[in-house]
């Protein structure tokens, strides 16, 4: 299938594609707690040559992470794509075990307690 890299102006196949990971510290990315679409893809050329990326997170209460991707010409935003990815429900029970551990271990670690 046939993607457009998102870079203005470049018309060769979208090759690679951008990946979002939210991961606890010390897991493998196959252990993601979710793995947004961003529904955006580079070429291989411009995959490599290096890039700038702003990420502006903004919590919400949905239960998905919505993803915004544009890229810049000169300043202009000529292209975007978003994607829309829920977030398991087994993750949630995941990273609340998560916080308790982290919990316990920051407590047995207090001198006064
Ligand atoms: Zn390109």
């Amino acid at each position: 299938m046939w993607h457009d890299c998102i870079v203005p102006g470049c018309i060769r196949q979208g090759s690679c594609k951008i990946k979002l990971q939210v991961m606890q510290p010390g897991a493998r990315a196959s252990f993601a707690i979710v793995t947004p679409n961003t529904g955006a893809w580079l070429c291989g050329i411009h995959a490599v040559q290096g890039m700038e990326v702003d990420l502006v997170i903004k919590p919400t209460r949905t239960e998905e992470v919505a993803t915004f991707v544009s890229a810049e010409d000169a300043g202009e935003m000529v292209q975007a794509v978003s994607g829309v990815t829920p977030i398991p429900a087994k993750a949630a029970d995941e990273v609340i075990r998560y916080a308790k551990d982290i919990g316990q271990r920051g407590r047995s670690r207090d001198p006064s307690g």
